[in-house]
């Protein structure tokens, strides 16, 4: 008599991955920090803001600006309402200015095409219309569908990605590019269901900012420590990684970041290349600068004669 169909059996690896994904789940309920997009009255143009900004900058310095831009542009038509140069000149200090030019794009995007509402809700065409929005690349698309609509998707930013690679490979910081096995492999770790889904999405990049940091991993302080494959072999490789970080004093993107400053602060057209704050910049990098944020449309020369720019 032929035996009954059984229902697969999830393997011994499988039962693992899931019990660590569990872990970082239940850790995050307890310790997440309250950020103010994390609350459950954040709008998805809230939380859309705060992926932006959150590029590249850390938490601390994004939350004050943050507050400060949801107060004066509580909706994309709010900002789309306003000029380029609102937008740079509101986002401080914050670096990659373009980034505002960006969101101020969106924003005129979102109201054009989308009656002001930010896209992502829509399960079957929210990540189309998010990844057809200025500035929105697969990352922020993702995590605006997660954390804003609730939808299960696979986000991976670089703390996502470390937390993964030590503790189920080993490895002590990811690769410079995502490639499709690191993907996929981050794909089946996120839980079917959707809201686990999220909470392992903001669990692990939480627990990459706080406790699996780049340089200093805190394992004494990790749910993970007793599973994880990198901390078990002993922590190797990480001295001998490259650092990504780019030197800044003297760059290009510092002497950029000096000649936004100065405007920012303008009320009128400014000669920047007589500017003695700005006088120990060697001309060839000031003129090369300042062709540049012309180029990006971030300042614009208004009096030739006089060198004289203001804000895009
Ligand atoms: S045990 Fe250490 S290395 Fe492993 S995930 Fe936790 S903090 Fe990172």
């Amino acid at each position: 008599m032929p035996k009954p169909p059984q229902a697969a059996q999830p393997s011994t690896a499988a039962m693992r991955d899931g019990v660590m994904v569990s872990t970082v789940i239940d850790w995050f309920a307890s310790e997440a920090r309250d950020l103010p997009w994390r609350r459950e009255d954040c709008s998805p143009w809230g939380v859309l803001v705060s992926e932006i900004m959150l590029q590249q900058t850390p938490v601390a310095r994004v939350e004050p600006i943050w507050r400060e831009w949801m107060l004066r542009w509580p909706t994309p038509a709010a900002l789309a309402a306003s000029t380029q140069a609102d937008a740079v000149r509101a986002w401080g200090r914050l670096g990659y200015p373009r980034r505002a030019q960006r969101l101020w794009e969106c924003a005129r995007a979102i109201v054009e095409r989308h009656g002001g509402v930010v896209p992502g809700g829509d399960a079957a065409l929210g990540e189309a219309e998010l990844l057809a929005l200025p500035g929105v690349g697969d990352y922020t698309a993702a995590a605006v569908r997660a954390f804003a609509f609730g939808q299960r998707a696979v986000v991976l930013d670089t703390n996502i990605r470390r937390v993964i690679g030590r503790a189920w490979h080993g490895k002590p910081l990811p690769a410079a590019h995502l490639a499709r096995p690191e993907r996929e492999f981050a794909a089946a770790l996120v839980p079917a269901a959707a809201a686990d889904a999220v909470a392992w999405s903001a669990g692990s990049m939480e627990l990459g900012a706080l406790v699996c940091a780049a340089r200093v991993a805190k394992c004494e302080e990790c749910p993970l420590a007793a599973e994880c494959a990198w901390r078990a072999a002993g922590k190797p490789g990480l001295d001998e990684a490259p650092r990504r970080t780019q030197a800044w004093h003297g760059t290009d993107r510092q002497v950029r970041g000096r000649i936004l400053a100065v405007l920012r602060a303008a009320s009128a057209p400014v000669n920047v290349t007589g500017l003695a704050v700005l006088e120990d910049i060697e001309p060839g990098q000031l003129d090369r600068c300042l062709g540049s944020l012309v180029e990006d449309r971030l300042i614009a020369l208004v009096e030739n004669d006089k060198g004289a720019y203001v804000l895009g």
